[in-house]
C-alpha cells in the first residue's frame, strides 16, 4: 500500500516544539500570558488591524463579536449558504435567524446583488466568508454596509495570507475572525482571533470575553455583566507564534501546491480552480477543482478512487441550508448545483511533488473512465 496522503496536516517544526515546550516549562505565573501576547502582537502586525483578541476557536470569536454588536432575538445575519456550519452555528447561539444567500459561479463566495436583496428591517450584520482563500467582492460588499449602516464581518477562517487590493483579508470588515484548527494555514491546534477595528467595539468585547470583567473597575472576582469565556492558552498561543513567524513561508507553500496542481490539470477543459482575479493575492488554503457541469462528474465515485489509492479528498461543503437545522433555500440556485462538482485536494504544507502526481494521476485516470480524457 502506497504511503497515506491526508488533506490537511500543519507543518511543525522545531521552532513550535521549543516555543511549546517553553510555554509549558516556563509559561506560568508572571509569564502565563507572555507567548499570548507576543501571538498578537504578531498577528496585529501581519494583517494591519486595529485590535486582535485570540480566541479558542474562530466559532467562540464570532459569538463574541455577534455578541457584542448587541445581535440577539428577533434579528437576522446574513450570510454565505456555501460555508462551514461555524459560520452559522454562533447566529443560532442569540437566538438570531441565520439568511443564508447565494454564492457566485466563479468565486464560490457570497453574491454582493443577493446580499442587497435579502436586507430586511430586521437585519444586523452581514457576514461574508473567504472560502478556500478566495477572496469575497468587498468593495461591493462593503458599500452595501456602508449603504445599509450594517456592520460586515468577515469569516477569515479560510483566508489567512489572501490579500484584497492591497488590504489583507480580515483586515477590511468591521469585524473579522480567523480559525487557527489543526487544518488550517496557521495553527494553534484548536484557537481561533477576532480583530475589531473600532476602539468602542474593542472596549465592549475587552469586557465581554472576561466573563463581563471591566479592566477599569479594579474590583477582583467583580463581574459588571454575564461575558464569555473563549481564551486561548498560551501554550496554543506559543506554537502560533512560532508559526506567524513563518508565515510568509507557509502562505508560499500554499501557492506553489495550487501552482503545481494547476501545472498538471489546468489545461484540461472543464475543470475551474479557485480563481485569483486582478488585484487580489489568493493563500489558496484548500486548492480546490469544481468540475464543469458538461463533465458527467459523480463525486463519489472519485473519492472512492482517491480511498483506494490511500488519498483523503475532501467534499466541497455542502449548502449550510441543506441540513436538518435549517430550513432548505433551493432558490440559492448556484449553491445547490455547485456543491456535488467539487472536491478539495489534499494541500498540506508537506506533501511532497510525487504526492501532487499521485493525486493528479487519479484525477486523470476517472476522467479518461468516465470519457473526458483519451
Ligand atoms: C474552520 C472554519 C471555522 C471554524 O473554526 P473553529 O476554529 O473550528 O471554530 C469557521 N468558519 C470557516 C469558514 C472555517 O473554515
Amino acid at each position: 500500500m502506497q504511503s497515506r496522503i491526508h488533506y490537511a496536516k500543519p507543518s511543525i517544526t522545531e521552532r513550535e516544539v521549543a516555543y511549546a515546550t517553553d510555554a509549558a516549562r516556563n509559561g506560568w505565573a508572571e509569564h502565563c500570558y507572555d507567548y499570548i501576547y507576543k501571538f498578537r502582537d504578531l498577528l496585529k502586525d501581519y494583517l494591519g488591524a486595529k485590535h486582535v483578541i485570540p480566541t479558542s476557536s474562530c466559532t467562540g470569536a464570532l459569538h463574541l463579536g455577534l455578541a457584542a454588536l448587541g445581535i440577539g432575538p428577533d434579528d437576522e445575519v446574513i450570510l454565505p449558504d456555501i460555508t462551514w456550519i461555524a459560520s452559522a452555528a454562533p447566529v443560532t447561539y442569540l437566538g438570531a435567524k441565520p439568511v443564508f444567500v447565494d454564492v457566485l459561479e466563479d468565486s464560490w463566495c457570497i453574491d454582493p446583488a443577493k446580499i442587497e436583496a435579502a436586507i430586511t428591517g430586521k437585519t444586523k450584520a452581514i457576514i461574508v466568508v473567504h472560502l478556500y482563500g478566495n477572496l469575497c467582492d468587498m468593495d461591493a460588499i462593503m458599500e452595501i454596509g456602508k449603504k445599509y449602516g450594517l456592520p460586515v464581518i468577515e469569516d477569515a477562517a479560510e483566508a489567512l495570507g489572501s490579500v484584497y487590493k492591497g488590504k489583507n483579508a480580515g483586515a477590511i470588515g468591521d469585524m473579522a475572525t480567523f480559525s487557527f484548527h489543526g487544518t488550517k494555514t496557521v495553527t494553534t491546534g484548536e484557537g481561533g482571533a477576532l480583530i475589531v477595528q473600532s476602539d468602542a467595539l474593542y472596549d465592549k468585547i475587552s469586557i465581554l470575553e472576561s466573563h463581563g470583567r471591566d479592566p477599569k473597575v479594579p474590583k477582583q472576582f467583580w463581574c459588571e455583566q454575564v461575558g464569555f469565556k473563549y481564551k486561548m492558552s498560551n501554550i496554543e498561543a506559543a506554537i502560533g507564534a512560532a508559526q506567524m513567524e513563518r508565515i510568509d513561508e507557509l502562505v508560499q507553500r500554499k501557492r506553489e501546491i495550487f501552482e503545481s496542481y494547476v501545472a498538471q490539470l489546468g489545461n484540461i477543459n472543464g475543470l475551474h480552480f479557485n480563481p485569483e482575479p486582478e488585484g487580489t493575492y489568493n493563500s489558496y488554503w484548500m486548492s480546490t477543482i469544481v468540475f464543469d457541469k458538461r463533465i458527467p462528474f459523480v463525486r463519489e465515485d472519485l473519492l472512492e478512487d482517491f480511498k483506494k489509492n490511500n488519498i483523503d479528498a475532501r467534499v466541497f461543503f455542502y449548502p449550510v441550508s441543506m441540513m436538518p437545522p435549517f430550513e432548505d433555500c433551493p432558490q440559492n440556485k448556484v449553491s445547490y448545483g455547485l456543491y456535488n462538482r467539487g472536491i478539495n485536494l489534499p494541500s498540506y504544507h508537506d506533501l511532497t511533488q510525487d504526492d501532487i502526481t499521485r493525486v493528479c494521476g487519479v484525477i486523470k485516470n476517472y476522467l479518461g473512465r468516465i470519457g473526458v480524457l483519451k
